[in-house]
């Protein structure tokens, strides 16, 4: 799927920021461009990650790793993907350099690990104990599938985690390892209740559901995370799978969700702002329970949205659909001052798109899979 062999093209670094090489990236699959953008003279000079739509960005995701130790039929194939080599991958020094960056001269307020399964980056304790340690404390979150979390909850915790989603999208074990095509549910239930057990609130659950697959499981999945006080939010699936599977016509949408929901509990709207917040929130029966539901594709939350990504190669991305993206690798790996790529990251947010477009004619997938944007 992916391929380990850029190609790369050096072109001349006319209008960037002193003492920065422009160079673009056109690999052969992953990712579709990459490119250090020009400053952009009508951006004003605010500090924070602005665009031309007025949206500042203040959630920074960070991939840790496109490496996966689950199979998740609608995010990766059976035999896995070809991982990024490691020294593509930007070490823990050019990491905490770039969050930072993020933090000190861009406004970051939050931040949330990710991947591929971030309890596989190695140091992920060591990397969130630096974070907490900034000025101002970002408030840091991290999303898993669990594998592992039991022995890790409360480390996590006392270095800084501050909230926590695990992904489950049945209750059933056989279903369970058909669908992550690994019979680890215990682990994961195990993970949960370590978190919750160490604090951490809210211990969110991320369902993805798949038409035919689990869509019937909407209902006792909530039933679990009311009797568990977990807090469920569903999300609709997304056109960011390796195999590009994906069917418009095939997914469950929100709106089934809600009627399926509706079978059995009460919801109404929690009255709460929602902010940048992807999901929808409702109230449980009453409260206090809640279950939010993720509409990226059928009521996508583009205008509001609070984002921008790093991949872990050090690529910015302004959006999970992006199909180009910002090296601030290569600026890492030469000589550009912190406010030099400070200034490439806020030129590259300028140029932010307005929305997705899942929905428009013309939406193309970009190459680059989830599991190695991070969610
Ligand atoms: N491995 C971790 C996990 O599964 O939680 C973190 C990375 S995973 C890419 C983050 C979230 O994205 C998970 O909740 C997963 O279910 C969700 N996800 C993966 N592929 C998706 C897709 N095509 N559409 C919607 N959500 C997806
Ligand atoms: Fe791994 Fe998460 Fe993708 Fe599942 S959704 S394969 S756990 S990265």
């Amino acid at each position: 799927m992916t391929c380990a062999f850029p190609l790369w093209l050096k072109i001349a670094g006319d209008g960037y920021p002193r003492g920065v090489t422009a160079v673009n990236t056109i690999s052969l699959g992953l990712p579709a461009v990459r490119q250090t953008p020009e400053a952009d003279p009508s951006r004003p000079a605010d500090p924070r990650l602005v665009d031309t739509f007025g949206r500042v960005a203040t959630d920074l995701r960070i991939s840790l790793t496109d490496r996966c130790n689950l199979r998740c039929t609608y995010c990766m194939p059976a035999e896995g993907l070809e991982w990024m080599p490691r020294e593509e991958q930007l070490t823990d020094a050019e990491l905490l350099r770039l969050i930072g960056i993020a933090v000190g001269r861009l406004g970051i307020r939050e931040l949330r690990f990710t991947g591929g399964e971030p309890l596989l980056r190695k140091g992920l304790e060591e990397l969130v104990a630096a974070s907490a340690a900034l000025e101002p404390r970002p408030d840091i979150s991290l999303t898993t599938n669990g594998i592992g979390l039991a022995r890790r909850a409360a480390a996590l915790t006392a270095a800084g985690v501050n909230r926590l989603n695990v992904s489950l999208d049945t209750l059933r074990p056989e279903r369970f390892a058909s669908i992550t095509r690994r019979d680890r549910i215990s682990d994961v239930l195990d993970g949960l209740a370590a978190a919750r057990a160490a604090g951490l609130d809210p211990v969110k659950i991320n369902s993805v559901l798949l038409r035919g697959v689990n869509d019937d499981e909407a209902t006792d999945l909530l039933a679990f995370a009311v009797e568990h006080g977990y807090e469920l939010r569903f999300i609709e699936q997304m056109p960011l799978d390796a195999q590009h599977g994906w069917e418009r016509s095939e997914m469950v949408t929100a709106g089934e969700i809600m009627e399926r929901l509706a079978t059995r509990f009460t919801l109404t709207p929690d009255g709460e702002a929602r902010g940048g917040a992807p999901a929808e929130r409702f109230l449980v029966d009453g409260g206090p329970a809640r279950v939010g539901v993720i509409a990226s594709v059928t009521r996508p939350f583009c205008g509001a949205c609070d984002r921008t990504r790093l991949t872990s190669d050090g690529q910015v991305r302004t959006c999970l659909f992006a199909r180009s993206e910002t090296d601030l690798r290569a600026l890492l790996r030469g000589s550009a001052s912190d406010e030099e790529i400070a200034d490439v990251w806020r030129t590259a947010m300028w140029g932010k798109l307005a929305g997705h477009g899942i929905d428009d004619p013309g939406f193309l997938q970009p190459d680059r899979p989830m599991s190695a944007i991070g969610g």
